[in-house]
């Protein structure tokens, strides 16, 4: 569904990604992990085209970004391609992101309403019905300020599913609640990934990577030190940056 080849990101003199290379196939959960500032954002904001990066491919269902320029000039050229692909990829983000003067209904049914252009009589049924799978079928009403932080970023995974993306993106869902919190919104992540959703998924969770994911991805100042499937990751790290970043976030 998703690739990315080569690519490089620079803000200014400052390299953050500096050739990284990733898929996920339909169906796959793949785990970003690494320290602050290893450019695991970046590397999101960049697949959804959120960021522009100089060099290096995106490609979403096999088709390629069309770039226009180069270097530090490099745009994507097509900007009804962009809106296809940013759609089709829905990130769900750390801090919830939902509108505070919406209710949470609306929150769930803005984007395909007026994104979309869907009529309302089918995307509000597909709104509740979402809301009720992340278990705040009763909230519909509620403003985001009047309920917990796990309930909100359950409000914005279903807000999220609404658009009814190819693949998800998620920076650091859980990394904003408290523990008990965290759990809600995990015990939805992962019935995601049962469900066989294509997920790209940033996190400090170890555990969270470790139970759902196919591929796990460990990012080092812009480059990709190691990766593999989770049981080798976490299991049997071969680097010892690796081992070190895993000792020191358990
Ligand atoms: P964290 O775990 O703290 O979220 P991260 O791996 O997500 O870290 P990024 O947010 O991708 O890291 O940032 C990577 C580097 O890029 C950092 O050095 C950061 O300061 C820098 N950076 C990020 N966004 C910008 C920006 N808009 N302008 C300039 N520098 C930026
Ligand atoms: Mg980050």
């Amino acid at each position: 569904v998703l690739e990315i080849r080569d690519l490089h990101k620079a803000y200014g003199a400052l390299e953050v990604l500096k050739g990284v290379s990733l898929r996920a196939e339909a169906g796959q959960v793949v785990s970003l992990i690494g320290s602050s500032g290893s450019g695991k954002s970046t590397l999101l904001r960049c697949a959804n085209l959120l960021e522009d990066s100089q060099q290096g491919e995106v490609l979403f269902c096999g088709e390629g970004v069309t770039w226009k320029g180069a270097g530090h000039a490099r745009r994507p050229a097509d900007a009804k391609q962009v809106t296809r692909i940013r759609t089709n990829l829905s990130m769900v983000f750390q801090q919830f992101n939902l509108w505070s003067h919406m209710s949470v209904l609306q929150n769930v049914m803005e984007a395909p309403l007026t994104v979309l252009g869907e009529p309302r009589d089918v995307v509000e049924p597909r709104a509740r019905a979402l809301l009720d799978k992340v278990g705040i079928g009763d909230k519909c009403d509620v403003f985001p300020a009047q309920m917990s932080g796990g309930q909100q970023q359950r409000a914005a995974i279903a807000r999220a599913l609404c658009m009814e993306p190819k693949a998800l993106l998620f920076d650091e869902p859980t990394s904003a609640l408290d523990p008990e919190l965290e759990q809600e919104v995990v015990k939805v992540i992962k019935d995601l990934a049962t469900e066989g959703r294509t997920m790209l998924i940033v996190t400090h969770d170890m555990r969270l990577a470790g139970d759902v994911s196919d591929h796990v991805i460990f990012l080092h100042k812009g480059l990709i030190e190691e990766e593999g499937h989770p049981d080798q990751v976490f299991g049997a790290p071969k680097t010892e940056r690796l081992k070190q970043f895993l000792s020191a976030t358990v």
